[in-house]
């Protein structure tokens, strides 16, 4: 046992590589129990998921569950955080289609208004004053965490200045798993081990942007182990993550 499932990996229909199946092949390849499908978020200029292509995302899903019973493939969305008050690019009518609800800050997103602050379309670190940027970006975590049902916080930090330790907490307090991401982790170690002395729970996810690196976290791992993250604070090392929706229907029994 180690890596149970891989929660962050993206298909053609973003800008992923291969299919839905390569990602679910290479997933039993890699031993997994479960994985998700998470293209980028609606309002992505460049390459955002349709909205119109969400049946088909999740009646190709149902088809490889028949023929892959091993695998429990999730269909998820990788959005987007659009503004400082608490806004993503998922609607409530998304809601239902959607098993699990992965979010971050990226680079070239539309924002909800136009009011909202212009860094929001630009690397968020070229800021004049970094220290207002960094309050504002902390704030956006903070708000999209509160108002939304997010299950996994995406590669916190990653081009996006904020205090970490804030970031953390909240993920903790709203139930959200913080991610160490299988690309890149951006932030310091100092700044990982301010997280997990707050105590909120981690998942590793590859972000895998080809089949082929579907379940591959061996540098997130490395940076868990290097930093003293315990691994039974990680929610997939071991055993399986419970997302929010899970949570739910768990308590209405
Ligand atoms: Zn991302
Ligand atoms: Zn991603």
């Amino acid at each position: 046992m180690a890596l149970m499932g891989d929660y962050h990996t993206h298909t053609v229909y973003s800008h992923g590589k291969g299919s839905i199946e390569h990602n679910v092949l290479c997933a039993i390849r890699r031993g997994l129990k479960e994985v998700a499908i998470t293209d980028h978020g609606f309002n992505h200029v460049t390459y955002g998921v349709r909205r119109r292509k969400i049946g088909r995302m999740r009646a190709e899903l149902t088809m490889l569950a028949v023929k892959y019973p091993q695998v429990r493939a999730l269909l998820g969305v990788e959005a987007n955080i659009l503004d400082t008050r608490g806004h993503i690019d998922v609607r409530e009518s998304d809601k239902p289609c959607l098993d699990i609800i992965v979010c971050g800050y990226h680079k070239f997103v539309a924002t909800s208004s136009f009011a909202a602050p212009l860094t929001y379309f630009l690397p968020n670190n070229l800021g004049a004053s970094s220290a207002k940027v960094r309050v504002r970006n902390t704030e956006a975590y903070i708000k999209a965490l509160e108002h939304n049902e997010i299950d996994i916080l995406s590669h916190p930090g990653n081009f996006c200045k904020c205090d970490i330790r804030e970031v953390a907490r909240a993920c903790k307090h709203f139930g959200t798993y913080f991610e160490l991401n299988g690309k890149r982790i951006l932030i310091s170690d100092d700044e990982l081990a301010a997280a997990a002395e707050e105590g909120c729970a981690f998942i590793l996810d590859s972000d895998a942007h080809r089949p082929r690196d579907v379940g591959d976290v061996r540098t997130a791992l490395a940076t868990a182990e290097r930093v003293g993250i315990p691994k039974e604070s990680i929610a997939n090392y071991n055993r399986l993550p419970t997302f929010k929706r899970m949570r739910r229907e768990d308590a209405r029994g």
